[in-house]
């Protein structure tokens, strides 16, 4: 992967952010962001997230992306500020709720009309480093879902990289990653199992510099083991128009999520179509997602249908998979602290064996979304079975980030986009 930094391009953020009465430092962090939300081998649509520590009037404080923004297009208000001090007691002062960190984060907003600040924010607060970018790049997953990948991860990158087991975001992962850190301080980033990597550094070339560089590591890696990762690809095939308005008819009928509104986007591209005619490929997708993220926009799991599936397939395969939600949540809402609600059984993503993969939503944008994920999880899944076997976070684990309090309110967009 090429750094594609820029320093006419950079020094245009620079003077548009002084213009506007910024710092030049937020002019860079949003420089950089974008540069990195712009390559969907580093993040897809709201995933992955920046920050960037300024000093105002002698208080320091945290500019980190707000929920919302994406970063291939954020802008100043997308990069709320946080008193950072207030914020340093969390780090040992016990479990704080959902609720209670947001509550915490928004109290100690500059301006509290912004966007609630990343559920990530407490570690980039406590990372002291001035720039912190994290990402979900391909290369990275392909790796991070390996089983005990520590040892590789040592080899690879020395002590460049602490390794963080997997654990979940938000709250939990802020603090274990900021302890993980402390005892590697000479670190220059986390390697977050199953989920991603963060990098740091004193300004926004290096900390996105490091990035690249430690994403080409991961490539190289893959491609010692023959396992390099396609890089993304145009759908190059129509869809089978009689098997999406089959599909359609029975995704729509009615107390469907979908009765009012569906939206189908198929994808088949050269590696979709690899991953998509493996023998085991049903087996492989009902995994899990390549990042937890991504649970909330395609559910823990696809439909699975053949080619060309009959009207009679494609109901008894949606009714085989509502049953295995319902039963998914069933085992894993009894062991939950909390009372939890379950949300409609109904895929947001299709394997049509050998052929593709399809995207739903409430409309377009939606089911476009979705289908970007799969695009780059079938990518994933492609290059981590050639390095190994794919292992995504448990079963429990998704469920925990799908019935997650904070991403509850996420769900609504991931039906309507
Ligand atoms: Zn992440």
């Amino acid at each position: 992967m090429q750094s594609r930094w820029n320093s006419q391009d950079a020094d245009r953020f620079i003077q548009d952010a002084v213009g506007a009465g910024w710092s030049e430092a937020l002019g860079l962090r949003i420089y950089t962001s974008r540069l990195i939300g712009q390559d969907p081998d580093l993040v897809l649509h709201g995933g992955g997230n920046t920050s960037v520590k300024v000093d105002s009037g002698g208080e320091a404080i945290l500019h980190v992306k707000g929920s919302g923004w994406d970063l291939d297009t954020i802008e100043a208000p997308g990069l709320p500020a946080v008193r950072i001090a207030p914020l340093l007691p969390a780090r040992s002062g016990g479990k704080l709720s959902d609720p209670e960190m947001v509550a915490l984060l928004r109290a100690n907003l500059l301006d509290p009309t912004s966007p609630n600040p990343s559920v990530e924010a407490l570690l980039h607060a406590y990372l002291p480093f001035n720039f912190v970018d994290h990402t979900h790049a391909t290369a990275i997953l392909a790796l991070a879902n390996q089983a005990d990948m520590r040892e590789t991860v040592a080899r690879i990158y020395g002590s460049r990289l602490a390794y963080v087991p997997y654990v979940m975001p938000g709250f939990d992962l802020s603090i274990e990653g900021d302890r993980i850190f402390r005892e590697n301080p000479d670190c220059e980033g986390l390697w977050l199992e199953n989920h991603g990597l963060f990098t740091f550094a004193a300004t926004a070339k290096a900390s996105y510099e490091l990035m690249i560089e430690f994403v080409t590591l991961a490539e190289a890696e893959l491609a010692r083991a023959g396992a390099t990762p396609d890089g993304p690809q145009a759908s190059d095939r129509d869809s089978d128009a009689g098997l999406l308005e089959r599909l359609g008819s029975a995704l729509s009928q009615g107390g469907s999520p979908f009765a009012k509104g569906l939206a189908m986007d198929f994808r088949s591209t050269p590696a979709i179509r690899r991953h998509a005619a493996k023998a085991d490929a049903g087996e492989i997708v009902s995994r899990g997602t390549v990042t937890p993220d991504h649970v909330i926009r395609i559910k823990p799991f696809p439909l699975v249908i053949p080619a060309g599936a009959t009207s009679a397939e494609i109901d008894q395969a949606l009714a085989g998979y509502i049953e295995r939600y319902t039963d998914y949540f069933e085992r894993n809402a009894a062991r939950a602290s909390e009372p939890k609600t379950m949300l409609d059984a109904y895929p947001r993503a299709v394997l049509v064996l050998g052929e593709g993969v399809i995207g739903l939503g409430a409309n377009a944008k939606a089911a476009r979304i979705a289908a970007d994920l799969l695009e780059q999880s079938a990518r994933v899944m492609n290059s981590a079975e050639a390095y190994g076997r794919f292992k995504p976070i448990s079963e429990a684990d998704l469920f925990d980030m799908e019935y997650w309090s904070l991403e509850q309110a996420k769900l609504k967009v991931a039906l309507s986009g």
